[in-house]
């Protein structure tokens, strides 16, 4: 079987999760294979190596798998984290969920002007939670070189509103 076969086999379906009617993709089976982790690290490793200084990982799941990309691409990480959580001056950005708001910060002095940073994250749903790490990198003075997903469910359409930066999933569904 290909990567992207065993990344679909992999996540479980968990049906009313958060909320009544969402089927939420999983993706802890995946943590727990190393065999299939290592693969899916290894794909994103052989497209993004030498082309980025820093990943930038969004909280939670993201620090998982952005801490390993991280190492294995020899480069630094940043938290991108919820509201109220960073410790010193940050950039924040709020953006609409499908009810309510969330909100996203960053360190100001956690990448410079000019820096090529990659943004990972485990699932693209509806790409807000993305262009809200985009604005948080750019805010910096930084630039996004690459975003990198595990799954992206492409019936929520995410990718319109990351329009005009190089976004790249392991599988598609
Ligand atoms: P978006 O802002 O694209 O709608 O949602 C993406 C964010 O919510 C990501 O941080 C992602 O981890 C989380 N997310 C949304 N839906 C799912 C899902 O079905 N499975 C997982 N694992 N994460 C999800």
């Amino acid at each position: 079987p290909t990567l992207a076969q065993d990344v679909v086999a992999g996540m479980r379906d968990i049906p009313d999760f958060p909320i009544h009617g969402v089927v939420f993709k999983d993706f802890t089976p995946i943590l727990l294979d190393h065999e299939l982790r290592d693969r899916i690290v290894a794909d994103t490793v052989a497209r993004q190596r030498g082309r980025v200084d820093v990943v930038a990982g969004i909280e939670a799941r993201g620090f998982i798998i952005g801490a390993v990309i991280a190492h294995e691409l020899g480069v630094g990480f940043v938290p991108v984290r919820k509201e109220g959580k960073l410790p010193s001056a940050v950039h924040s950005v709020s953006y609409a969920l499908e009810y309510g708001t969330a909100t996203l910060e960053i360190h100001q002095d956690a990448v410079s002007n000019g820096e090529r940073v990659l943004v990972v994250d485990d699932v693209l749903a509806t790409g807000g939670t993305l262009a809200a790490t985009c604005e948080l990198v750019e805010s910096c003075g930084a630039s996004v070189a690459s975003i990198e997903l595990v799954l992206e469910i492409g019936a929520l359409e995410g990718r319109a509103k990351l329009a005009g930066y190089e976004v790249h999933s392991v599988v598609t569904i």
